[in-house]
C-alpha cells in the first residue's frame, strides 16, 4: 500500500472531471450516469442516527457483517433497500463453497488446507484472473467462515458429505449446502421464491437481531460521507426511506454490500459495451443490484477492480451470464421445483414477475433466433460458447448499440408436447415474453418487445426453420454441429419464448484489499470503508462463499476499527 505521502495530488472535482485516462477514468466513464453522482456529498452537521458500524444491504455479504461486527463489540446499523432482507442470498440455492478445513470437512472425512484451497482457487481456469491477496484471505478464511456460520450464526448444514462446487475447482469436496430447522424441503411463506437460501439467511437474521443489530428496511444508501479531499475517515452514509432522507454517523466504519450492479445498464456497461439492456438479471425482480454502493464508494475515491471479470472468457460455466434455466417470462432463472407453481403464484413476489417460466428439458426441442431471425449457436451449448454467441452483435444490432439483442427460442406444438409445456399464464409471460400464431409469418410478425422493437423478419425466420428442417432430414447440423438434430419445427401453433442471457452475479465492483478495506485509485486504504460481496471486485469465485466470508471479515475488522494495512 501507498504511504499518506504518496496520496494522489489533485482535488475531488479534478478527480471526477478527469476524463478518460489515470485514475479517474473509470470514475469518468461513470459520469454519464449524471454528474452530481459523482460529487462527495458533505457531511450533515448533526446525524438522525449513529451507530459504531454501518452496514449496508442485507445479504450474503451484509448480514454475517453485521453479526461479526456485533460479535467484536460494536453497536450496529444494517439498512436495507428492500422489504425484507435476503437479496440474491435468499433465493439462492443455498449452496457454499467453503473449503480450506473446516470442521465439516472433517466430519466427513475430507482433507483439506488453506494452501490447498488457494492453490486450486488460483489455477482453476475461470477463478485464474483473480487479485491473489484477495484470494488468499479467502483461502485463510473460508473454513473458519463456515464453522463460524454454524456456531454463532445458528446456521444449521445438511447431514450430507460436501459436495463439488457449483462452479468452481472439483478437487476437494467443499460444497455444502443448509437446511432450516423443521423444514421439509419448501420454505413457504417464509421465502420469496421458495429458495434454500432461506435456510441461510433466515436463521442469520434472527442471530443478528438477538444480537441488537437494528435492521431499517426501507432504506436505500445514496451516500458516504468522507471528511477531507479524498484524505479523511468515511463518516456515515445517507439513505432515503419513503422518499425522506436519513443520515447515519458510522463511529468506527462503513460495510457496502449492496450486491453490486448487474441491474444498472450504465454502469455494466462501463466494464463491458456488449452488456445492454436486453440482459435481465438473476434475483431479480425480488432484490436489485443497482451499483448504488459502489458509486457511494467510488465518490469519495474508491477505485474498482477487476473490470474484465464480468464477461470473461473463460470457455466454462461460470455464474458469468447464464443460458436462463426457464424461458418465455421475463427473469428466467427461479429455480423450478423449489415451489409449487400454485405457491409461486400467491408467493409476494409473483406480481413483478409474472409467469414461472418454462424450463427446458432437451434443447432438441427448440432452435435459437437471434432479433434477426437467424439461428447462430447450437442450441445445447453451454456456458461462454452459448452466451458469448448470444451478445455478438447481428445484422439487426442499431448503430450505436453493441449487444445481441432478444434471443428467442422457437418451437412447434409437437416440441411444446414433448417437453410438456403449458404454453399459457401462469407459465408464459404474454406480455411481450411469450408469443404463438398459426403460421411462421404469424408469428414472426407478433415477436415485437421492449427490446424487441421491430418485428422477427418473417424470411429470415421461416429460411431458419427450412435449414434446420433439413438438418433433421440429413441427420446432421451442418452449421453449429448440434448433435444428429431430431425434431422438425412443423406443426402448428408455432411459439417463441423468451431465452435471452442473463446475467449472474456481479464480478468486479470495489477494489478491496485481504481484510475486505476498500482501496482508492492510488492504492491506498480508505480509513473506515469496507466492502464485502459482488459489490466488492478481483475474486471471481462464484456465488455466496467469497459474500459470507469477507462480510464477516469487513464486519470484524469495521468493528476493530483497523486503520491501515
Ligand atoms: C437464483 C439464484 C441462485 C443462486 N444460487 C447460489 C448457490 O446455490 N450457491 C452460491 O454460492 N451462490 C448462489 N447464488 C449467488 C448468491 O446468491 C450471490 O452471490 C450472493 O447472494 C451475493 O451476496 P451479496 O451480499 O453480495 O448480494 P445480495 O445477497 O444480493 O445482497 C445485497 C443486498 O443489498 C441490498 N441493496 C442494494 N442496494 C442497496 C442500497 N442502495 N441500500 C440498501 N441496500 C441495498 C439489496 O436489496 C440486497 O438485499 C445464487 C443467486 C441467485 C439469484
Amino acid at each position: 500500500m501507498k504511504k499518506d505521502d504518496q496520496k494522489p495530488q489533485f482535488s475531488r472535482r479534478d478527480f471526477v472531471k478527469s476524463g478518460a485516462a489515470g485514475v479517474g477514468g473509470m470514475a469518468a466513464a461513470l459520469a454519464s450516469l449524471d454528474p452530481k453522482q459523482l460529487e462527495a456529498a458533505e457531511p450533515p452537521k448533526r446525524w438522525d442516527k449513529v451507530a459504531d458500524v454501518v452496514v449496508v444491504g442485507s445479504g450474503a455479504a451484509g448480514l454475517p457483517a453485521a453479526i461479526s461486527a456485533a460479535e467484536n463489540g460494536a453497536t450496529v446499523i444494517l439498512i436495507e433497500q428492500n422489504y425484507d432482507i435476503g437479496g440474491h442470498a435468499i433465493q439462492s440455492g443455498g449452496a457454499m463453497a467453503l473449503g480450506g478445513g473446516s470442521k465439516n470437512q472433517k466430519k466427513w472425512g475430507v482433507e483439506d488446507s488453506p494452501e490447498k484451497w488457494y492453490t486450486d482457487l488460483i489455477n482453476w481456469h475461470d477463478y485464474r484472473f483473480s487479485d491473489r491477496e484477495i484470494v488468499w484471505a479467502f483461502a485463510q478464511e473460508s473454513a473458519a467462515t463456515l464453522d463460524w456460520l454454524v456456531e454463532k450464526g445458528g446456521v444449521t448444514l445438511r447431514d450430507t458429505k460436501p459436495g463439488n462446487p457449483d462452479g468452481g475447482p472439483a478437487t476437494t469436496p467443499r460444497a455444502q449446502g443448509p437446511v432450516l430447522a423443521g423444514w421439509d424441503g419448501n420454505a413457504g411463506g417464509i421465502s420469496p421464491t421458495g429458495s434454500n437460501g432461506t435456510a441461510l439467511m433466515r436463521p442469520l437474521e434472527a442471530t443478528a437481531r438477538k444480537m441488537g443489530v437494528q435492521i431499517l428496511l426501507e432504506h436505500s444508501l445514496t451516500d458516504v460521507y468522507r471528511q477531507g479531499e479524498f484524505t479523511g475517515r468515511v463518516v456515515g452514509i445517507r439513505a432515503t426511506t419513503k422518499g425522506k432522507p436519513v443520515t447515519i454517523q458510522a463511529r468506527r466504519g462503513i460495510v457496502i454490500a449492496t450486491g453490486g450492479h448487474t441491474s444498472n445498464v450504465i454502469f455494466r456497461r462501463a466494464y463491458d459495451p456488449r452488456l445492454t439492456e436486453e440482459y435481465q438479471v438473476v434475483g431479480e425482480p425480488y432484490s436489485l443490484q443497482t451499483g448504488d454502493g459502489e458509486l457511494a464508494g467510488v465518490r469519495v475515491g474508491a477505485a474498482l477492480w477487476g473490470a474484465a471479470n464480468q464477461t470473461n472468457d473463460t470457455r466454462a460455466r461460470t455464474h458469468v451470464m447464464e443460458k436462463p434455466v426457464l424461458i418465455g417470462n421475463q427473469f428466467g432463472y427461479l429455480r423450478p421445483g423449489t415451489r409449487s407453481t400454485d405457491d409461486l403464484v400467491k408467493s409476494p413476489v409473483f406480481s413483478r414477475f409474472r409467469a414461472t417460466g418454462l424450463a427446458v428439458k432437451d434443447f432438441q426441442n427448440v432452435i435459437h433466433v437471434n432479433m434477426a431471425g437467424v439461428r447462430f449457436v447450437n442450441e445445447e451449448a453451454t456456458g461462454w460458447t452459448w452466451w458469448n454467441a448470444c451478445m455478438a452483435p447481428n445484422a439487426k444490432t442499431p448503430p450505436g448499440a453493441n449487444g445481441g439483442g432478444p434471443i428467442w427460442a422457437i418451437f412447434d406444438a409437437e416440441g411444446a408436447t414433448r417437453e410438456e409445456w403449458v404454453c399459457k399464464p401462469p407459465y408464459v409471460d404474454l406480455d411481450g415474453w411469450f408469443f404463438s400464431a398459426d403460421t411462421l409469418e404469424e408469428l414472426a410478425r407478433k415477436v415485437t418487445c421492449r427490446y424487441q422493437k421491430e418485428p422477427l423478419p418473417s424470411d429470415a425466420l421461416a429460411a431458419a426453420v427450412r435449414r434446420y428442417n433439413s438438418f433433421v432430414d440429413a441427420g446432421k447440423d451442418g452449421d453449429f454441429g448440434k448433435t444428429s438434430p431430431k425434431f422438425k419445427i412443423q406443426t402448428a401453433p408455432f411459439y417463441a419464448a423468451w431465452s435471452t442471457p442473463c446475467a449472474h452475479d456481479c464480478l468486479s465492483g470495489l477494489r478491496i484489499n485481504g481484510r475486505a478495506q476498500a482501496i482508492d485509485w492510488s492504492g491506498a486504504v480508505i480509513p473506515g470503508l469496507y466492502s464485502a460481496g459482488e459489490s466488492a471486485g478481483g475474486f471471481m469465485q462464484h456465488g455466496l462463499a467469497k459474500c459470507l466470508t469477507f462480510g464477516r471479515i469487513a464486519g470484524r475488522e469495521a468493528a476493530r476499527g483497523t486503520a491501515r494495512t
